[in-house]
């Protein structure tokens, strides 16, 4: 087994990253294990952020490293809260003081349109020059009352016309099957199985 050290903490996203690279021979872990601080993410991109995260786990441990950075980017508000979703409405965070935000800053926009993003960045070391780069999007729209209990986030303000439900009346299963996140961690499963993490036959 490879291992591969996970620019995160958070043990949902962990488990998950596990459990789709173990078939792929990679044993993940999580920076935690070698003491690695959380990273800064000064920047307003989340490609950059993510970038950022993965080589300060890859430097620090001399480990591949993996990283992800996701949020919310809402059409009528040039993109935001985007690379600032989780702490939107200042800290400590909140997901209820963050919804309340972007519902004040909408009011009067007709224009509802949103979509969430996730990028996920696997470096083979700190000072790889052509990371693998996986992307996904998730459009809906903002609506101003909350329905459901699942998911998390903005989940129950991320209205799916298409689905007539919130991200937060979806099964996991089903979020999984059609979210930013799922999209995006398909997107890299595919390209380390195609042998890109040896960097030697990069499409
Ligand atoms: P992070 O990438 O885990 O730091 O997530 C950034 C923030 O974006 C989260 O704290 C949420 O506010 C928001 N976000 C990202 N993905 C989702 C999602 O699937 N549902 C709801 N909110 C999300």
């Amino acid at each position: 087994m490879q291992k591969l050290v996970i620019a995160s903490n958070n043990p949902g996203k962990l488990r998950e990253i596990s459990r789709i690279l173990a078939p792929l021979g990679f044993e993940a872990v999580p920076q935690s294990v070698y003491n690695v601080p959380e990273a800064e993410e000064p920047y307003v991109t989340f490609v950059e952020n993510c970038i950022a995260k993965a080589r300060h786990a890859a430097h620090l441990t001399g480990l591949p490293a993996l990283a992800d950075d996701s949020g919310i980017c809402v059409d009528a508000l040039g993109g935001a809260p985007g690379v600032y979703s989780a702490r939107y409405a200042g800290e400590p965070r909140s997901d209820q003081r963050n919804n309340e935000k972007l519902i004040a800053a909408l009011v009067g926009h007709s224009n509802r349109r949103a979509h969430y993003y996730c990028v996920i960045v696997y470096l083979r070391h700190a000072d790889d020059p052509q990371p693998i780069i996986a992307e996904g999007s998730w459009h809906g729209e903002i609506i101003d009352t909350p329905r459901g209990d699942g998911g998390f986030g903005y989940d129950p303000y991320f209205w799916l016309p298409e689905l007539g439900k919130t991200g937060a009346e979806l099964e996991a299963d089903v979020k999984n099957g059609m979210s930013h996140r799922g999209q995006a961690l398909r997107v890299l499963v595919e390209r380390l199985g195609l042998g890109e993490s040896s960097g030697d036959n990069c499409v």
